[in-house]
């Protein structure tokens, strides 16, 4: 097969065969197909698409191009949930230990914070301590012994993914439905686990800005887990605004911890409740999703779900006493209150400025090589359709100095708009499928 070949009939909008995808998978992988031309390839796939059989060629060609992790050693069913990544978003710190509590067994890999999007890994290593690189061996055992753990990627886990995510970061073709769903996916599929719930980010924040892509990326996603014979559901949730109030690494750690313990409800508890209930009732743990969300809520008023974080920390060579007293996680050097110049209601909050804003103050990386700060960030106190009087706390600035956080401050104002009209607060979960 000659791969110029292959661009030339995508540019021309045919369809590639099996032969082909697997062709242009194993040798690019390999080093053999160079980046200029698997960059026109994935050019081409952008502006030509893919159908739903190419698409999960793709992804199945990508997931075998490397290990894949073997979870039959894992008694009972196993569950993973990823997010197409967002601002604030601490969900699984806080559905994991949940659904764990409930028995379901969470076997999860998950990723590195990048560019204005955090990473659970990185909010996990708040924990003093903690390994997020630990051995198969040690993962597989955790899970069988206290139904959790969530680590890092293993290094030859999707080879083709990181090849290609790292292209398209640079070349403009990230924002494809078929590229996102065979990277999502082979991912995913490579991870092992039986059942998988996707939240989909909808808004300023996310890769998919309207409802309408949104859901096109939600049914691709899901039709290629339950074609590969997983059980999988998609939820699209709002990114209009941050995901509930802190973002920063250790303060979206304190976050969850909150919500864990039943101090907090909001739009974290009650997404965490929707996955955890899909999740539940997937794996047949619970006969339908209003038994699943009693489960859940019981989790959290009996301290089992808390519980069920701390042994996790324990397990990965953390300090679980930080669970109970989070003054044990890591602190920027000073706070910075942001006080509203104007007055009327929170109309829109430029989810996509305030992840950069952290990032700015450290919390998150330009390139993959970055040292990140775990205890910088932003704590909202704001939130959409808020009323807000001049002189108000918007947020504070958690910052390593004061001229971080003056400069952070300003481009904080900025990222809020208000309206003089009282409105009703938007609905978070925008649709279950
Ligand atoms: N997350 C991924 O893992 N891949 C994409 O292409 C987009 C979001």
């Amino acid at each position: 097969m000659v791969f110029t070949d292959i661009i030339a009939k995508k540019r021309d909008g045919f369809t590639l065969d099996t032969d082909e995808i697997n062709f242009m998978i194993e040798n690019y992988t390999s080093g053999d197909i160079p980046d200029y031309q698997m960059s026109a390839m994935m050019m081409a796939i952008l502006l030509k698409g893919m159908d739903e059989r190419e698409t999960y060629d793709l992804t199945m060609a990508m997931m075998h191009s490397g290990d894949t992790l073997d979870l039959s050693a894992i008694n009972g069913i196993k569950a993973d949930k990823h997010s197409t990544g967002g601002v604030g978003d601490k969900t699984s710190l806080v559905l994991c230990p949940m659904v764990a509590a409930c028995g379901l067994k969470i076997a999860k890999m998950s990723g590195r914070g990048l560019g204005h999007t955090g990473g659970t890994i990185d909010k996990l290593e708040s924990f003093p301590g903690f390994n997020t690189g630990i051995s198969d061996e040690t993962f597989i055992n955790n899970v069988n012994e206290i139904g959790i753990a969530i680590a890092g990627q293993t290094a030859n886990l999707d080879p083709a993914d990181k090849k290609m995510y790292a292209l398209r970061d640079v070349t403009a073709t990230v924002p494809s439905i078929p590229l996102i769903v065979s990277s999502i996916m082979s991912k995913k599929l490579a991870a092992g686990s039986d059942v998988i719930v996707l939240d989909v980010k909808c808004g300023d924040g996310s890769f998919m800005k309207t409802l309408d892509q949104a859901e096109q990326l939600a049914e691709g996603l899901t039709t290629i887990g339950i074609n590969a014979g997983k059980k999988c559901a998609a939820i699209i949730t709002d990114m209009d605004q941050p995901l509930g109030y802190a973002v920063g690494n250790a303060l979206e750690v304190k976050e969850a911890i909150s919500v864990l313990s039943g101090q907090m409800k909001g739009d974290l508890l009650d997404l965490c409740l929707t996955i955890g209930s899909k999740m539940l009732t997937l794996a047949e743990i619970a006969k339908d999703e209003t038994e699943a969300a009693r489960m859940l809520i019981y989790a959290i008023e009996s301290g089992e779900a808390l519980k069920k974080l701390a042994q996790m920390v324990k397990y990965q060579g953390g300090d679980d006493r930080s669970v109970y007293d989070v003054s044990l996680l890591p602190k920027a050097n000073l706070t910075y209150e942001v006080r509203s110049d104007e007055e009327g209601y929170v109309k829109h909050i430029k989810a996509e400025e305030i992840g950069l804003i952290s990032m700015h103050l450290g919390g998150g990386r330009a390139t993959k090589e970055d040292v990140i700060d775990l205890g910088v960030g932003v704590v909202l106190e704001k939130k959409v359709a808020d009323k807000v009087e001049k002189g108000d706390l918007l947020a504070t600035i958690h910052a390593k100095n004061e001229e971080d956080a003056a400069s952070a401050a300003k481009e904080l104002k900025s990222c809020y708009e208000f309206t003089d009209k009282a409105f009703e607060r938007p609905k978070f979960i925008k649709k279950i499928l």
